[in-house]
């Protein structure tokens, strides 16, 4: 279809993608970005664009891409925990400044013929235009006010969004250890004198810090920075910012909010980006998501005979995809939330677990990108250098376990049965099982054969193994043991029942 005049509400980068691809496709159509704040006017700082994403920006065009990559910093990832520290090379992750990332995009909007209109609030439903493309983020009035069956899960951890005025040579995950508890953060550089920083903790230590008393003293209007907090964090953090100071731009500690909607249109309007759906921060998918939106939208439209079909199209192309990455978003979210209690791993395998967290990068999958340390968390874990297949060496390693000895990790004695079907192993049922395995000798979790409850019940094991010190085994599919093996060399579990595959 050839629409005549589209609006955009929202000048972020999904609504700003999409202005530029449909002009691009239809030269005629009259389309216009309705953005609230000014031009150069944002929040945050820096955000990450991996390689998929980039590929397939650069399919969609070549020409934004090529400036974004301009504007961008690659970096390497690192972990660091107290004076160890472990690298991995990724020469096409790269950071880019939020301010960098619009500058980009509305150049590119304007030249394809785009009208910006800046400064003023709008609603969709006030917006003279044959359809309406709501890219308006995630606290989206449009959702709000409309029929799209939206819902929001709030995230149990807090999170402040800062940066610094400095480079890193790397994105750093690293713990700091304080009076109050346990701070994470997530860091990376997007600019040759700034890096994000974004720091993360639990209810219980953000409470004891006083921080819930610095964020309510805020107020809602969302201006300040929650200056107490990062005056104490710079402290905290002293080390890993070489004395460098922690910048606020209107940061205050939030709960992150996961959209999910029924349905991404109604009438001739159509969500898209944070407005329809978010994935948590810790997968650094949200820009991705939205761009990615864009290009399924316009691809629709070109390809369908009315509105209707398009956005029918649209959502069909982009539900599971979305959806996927919001499970992936979901499990990496429950991971970094009880991060403080896996610490103790040697950086190596830590590496390892961060990798593995939501079951998308298999561990030879990521031996081929970072062989050495994957080679030395194989070591650590098995007390010699890994040959042969990887999941076999993996299961044929002996272990010790008070004062038990096992040949290798399927041997496994008669143990109490822990049966698993919850989908967050922090949830209350999950406190339940964990204080039922502590009174115990040692567990076995069992569950049904799919992937995705193997994979709960490799976090719910984990938190038994940490938390009881019991010894612990999981029941999965033979055809599913590496992800078993990762599970054992990630510190999930101790030992593995294989049980028959179930295709
Ligand atoms: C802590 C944190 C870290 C993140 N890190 C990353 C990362 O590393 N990588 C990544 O890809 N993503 C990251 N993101 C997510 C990313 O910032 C968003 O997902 C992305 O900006 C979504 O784009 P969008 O266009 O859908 O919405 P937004 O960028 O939120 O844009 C929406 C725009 O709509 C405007 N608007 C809203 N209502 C109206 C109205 N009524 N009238 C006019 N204008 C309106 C707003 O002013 C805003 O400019 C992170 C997010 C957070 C919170």
């Amino acid at each position: 279809m050839q629409p005549r005049r589209v609006a955009v509400l929202g000048g972020g980068p999904g609504g700003l993608y999409t202005a530029r691809l449909l002009k691009l496709a239809n030269p005629a159509c009259d389309v216009r970005v309705y953005e609230q704040g000014d031009p150069g006017s944002t929040f945050g700082f820096g955000v990450g664009l991996a390689a998929g994403t980039q590929r397939k920006l650069e399919a969609a065009d070549p020409d934004t891409l090529r400036d974004l990559v301009a504007a961008g910093l690659r970096h390497d990832m690192t972990m660091r925990v107290g004076a160890d520290s472990v690298r991995v090379h990724n020469d096409r992750l790269i950071g880019i400044a939020r301010t960098e990332l619009l500058a980009v995009l509305q150049r590119h909007a304007e030249k394809a013929g785009v009208e910006l209109d800046f400064g003023t609030r709008r609603a969709a439903g006030d917006l003279d235009a044959d359809l309406v493309v709501a890219a308006d983020g995630v606290g989206s009035a449009t959702r709000e006010n409309g029929s799209f069956g939206g819902r929001i899960d709030v995230g149990k951890g807090l999170y402040l969004w800062c940066g610094t005025d400095f480079a890193l040579d790397a994105a750093m995950f690293a713990p700091v250890e304080t009076d109050y508890g346990t701070f994470v953060t997530h860091a990376y550089p997007y600019s040759g004198d700034r890096s994000t920083f974004l720091i993360e903790t639990d209810e219980e230590t953000w409470r004891r810090a006083g921080f819930d008393t610095t964020t309510a003293a805020l107020g809602s209007a969302g201006t300040e920075s929650d200056e107490t907090s990062l005056r104490f964090l710079e402290q905290a953090f002293a080390e890993q910012l070489r004395g460098h100071p922690l910048i606020g731009n209107r940061t205050r500690w939030l709960r992150f909010r996961t959209v999910h909607c029924d349905r991404w249109s109604s009438g001739n309007t159509v969500l898209l980006g944070d407005a329809a759906h978010t994935a948590h921060f810790s997968i650094g998918s949200g820009t991705k998501l939205a761009m990615e939106d864009a290009i399924a939208l316009v691809d629709a439209l070109g390809e369908a005979e009315n509105v209707g079909a398009a956005f029918a199209r649209y959502e069909q192309v982009r539900r599971p995809s979305v959806e996927r990455l919001q499970e992936l978003a979901r499990r990496s979210r429950l991971w970094w939330e009880s991060f403080p209690s896996r610490t103790g791993l040697p950086v190596e395998r830590l590496m390892v677990a961060y990798m593995s967290r939501a079951g998308n990068v298999p561990l030879d999958r990521f031996a081929t990108t970072a062989p050495d340390v994957v080679r030395a968390a194989l070591e650590q874990y098995g007390g010699e250098p890994a040959v042969g297949n990887l999941a076999g060496w993996v299961l044929g390693r002996p272990l010790v376990h008070g004062g038990r000895r096992f040949p290798d990790r399927t041997s496994v004695p008669e143990l109490e049965t822990l049966a698993c079907a919850l989908d967050d192993p922090w949830s209350p049922e999950g406190d339940e099982l964990v204080a039922r395995a502590r009174d115990t000798d040692g567990v076995l979790v069992t569950g049904p054969p799919a992937r995705p409850a193997l994979l709960t019940r490799l976090d719910l094991a984990e938190r038994v193994r940490l938390e009881t010190g019991v010894l612990t085994a999981v029941e999965g599919p033979a055809e599913l043991r590496d992800d078993l093996a990762d599970g054992l060399v990630s510190g999930r579990t101790d030992l593995v029942v294989l049980t028959e595959e179930t295709a």
